[in-house]
């Protein structure tokens, strides 16, 4: 029972043909358009709850939540009502409204390692920012980052990236001037022999490493133990800038974010996805002595014209409000749950799998290497992923249309969604 989603006479056929002729690759984000698992994206009309429901009428059990910001799953009455009450009000005004402040003091209350935050409108814009930052206080301008990891797509930051870059194998992007690519260092994830090398070389002109705690752009990778805690030291020791970059993990993979799970306190946070509650938000904070040299406190220059956003700051703030220390105890276990089912599933049916997960983020690799880092990840037998993705769309469950992308559990995830998730796995592997 093929859904119409899969055959060339659906509505999602016809909605890309038209969208390709007025927009690049048919998407305003490239791994929409499922391009490296060779189908048709499916054109999603509304979502309830875990599921979505796409333009011929089929529904999915969701696990993309728009990328990760939907932790409490779509339209929460909640979050839906806050952005309601407050667009009755306007939906802009450049000037400082007070919600803006009652969102920071929350982000900085539940992040110890924030004294300060900055309200920007993407991750990428949050990344940038923290690292013109960084340079700007260290008068360094060397940066270190991890092979496969993405943090957005500024130019200093498009090298070797994880994502959609490595998805579609563009890892070094045209357009980004040698000169500038030249003061990116880029090292494998979770070696920090390699980090200790780089900056027995260049340390002295590394203004910050840029870090995902948990890397969640080459598929879910966990920090090895004390990988983080090297970061710290190397980074004390050379008065360089540690900028965690929680845009995924932050209020994700627990109360606290990513620095609460494993206890490092990073210089710099930038923030994303799950802080904008399902609207366009991002945010960089930290230490008060690094964030005053932002303007208009200091020199370092950062703007934004819808930065701070009513709407967004409602609907952010509606969600960090719900998610209490028992909704992150809720995800951890119906995450352990799908977590044991698909290994359980890989093991009956003897196909090689690995399966990562830290909190609510889960991801099933197609390897019996342990994955610890971009070049592990990519022992994954792509091939089997497109057929196992094209199944699981075709069972009504849908995930990122990537090998290099983790599934994210939200808290509205019923135990009859986590079983049906489970059984269509099996079918699926069934099928490879
Ligand atoms: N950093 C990380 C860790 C991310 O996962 C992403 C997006 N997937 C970004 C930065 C960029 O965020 P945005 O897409 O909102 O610009």
């Amino acid at each position: 029972s093929e859904k119409s989603n899969l055959r060339n006479d659906s509505r999602s056929v016809e909605a890309f043909a038209r969208a390709k002729k007025v927009i690049p690759g048919g998407v305003n984000s490239p791994v929409r358009a499922f391009k490296s698992v060779g189908l048709n994206p499916v054109y999603m009309e509304r979502g309830q709850g875990s599921r979505i429901y796409d333009i011929d009428g089929n529904s999915y059990i969701d696990y993309v939540a728009s990328w990760g910001p939907l932790i409490m799953g779509h339209a929460h009455p909640e979050v839906i009502e806050a952005i309601k009450r407050t667009a009755e009000k306007g939906t802009s005004f450049g000037a400082p409204t007070e919600l803006e402040t009652i969102m920071a003091e929350l982000v900085c209350e539940r992040v110890p390692s924030v004294d300060i935050v900055r309200m920007v409108n993407s991750g990428t814009e949050a990344t940038m920012s923290a690292i013109r930052l960084a340079r700007g206080y260290t008068k360094r301008s060397k940066i270190l980052k991890f092979e496969g990891s993405y943090h957005g797509h500024s130019d200093s930051l498009l090298i070797k990236a994880g994502s959609g870059v490595a998805t579609l194998g563009l890892p070094d992007s045209p357009g980004v001037p040698e000169h500038v690519a030249s003061h990116t260092i880029t090292v494998p994830y979770n070696d920090i022999e390699s980090v200790k090398l780089a900056f027995e070389k260049f340390g002295e002109e590394i203004a910050c490493i840029i870090v995902e705690p948990v890397a969640g752009n080459m598929g879910v990778v966990p920090p090895l133990p004390g990988f983080l805690q090297g970061l710290r030291d190397v980074t004390n020791q050379y008065g360089t800038v540690l900028i965690f970059d929680e845009v995924m993990t932050g209020f994700r993979v627990g109360y606290s974010c990513a620095q609460g799970l494993y206890d490092i306190k990073p210089d710099l946070t930038c923030f994303g996805k799950v802080i904008g509650g399902g609207l366009p938000v991002g945010a960089y904070g930290g230490k008060r002595e690094l964030m005053e040299l932002i303007a208009p406190s200091g020199p370092i220059y950062q703007a934004g014209t819808l930065s701070g956003n009513p709407l967004a700051m409602a609907a952010g703030h509606a969600t960090l409000s719900l998610l209490t220390p028992q909704v992150y105890e809720l995800l951890e276990r119906q995450a352990v749950r799908l977590q044991l089912g698909f290994e359980s599933n890989a093991r009956k049916h003897g196909i090689p799998s690995t399966i990562n997960r830290v909190g609510s983020m889960v991801c099933p690799f197609f390897t019996e290497t342990t994955v610890i880092n971009f070049e592990s990840a990519k022992t994954s037998d792509l091939e089997r992923f497109k057929a196992y993705f094209a199944s699981m769309l075709d069972l009504g469950v849908s995930v990122a249309p990537s090998q290099f992308e983790g599934m994210f559990v939200s808290a509205v995830h019923t135990d009859e969604d986590i079983d049906a998730t489970i059984e269509a796995h099996y079918v699926a592997l069934g099928r490879l």
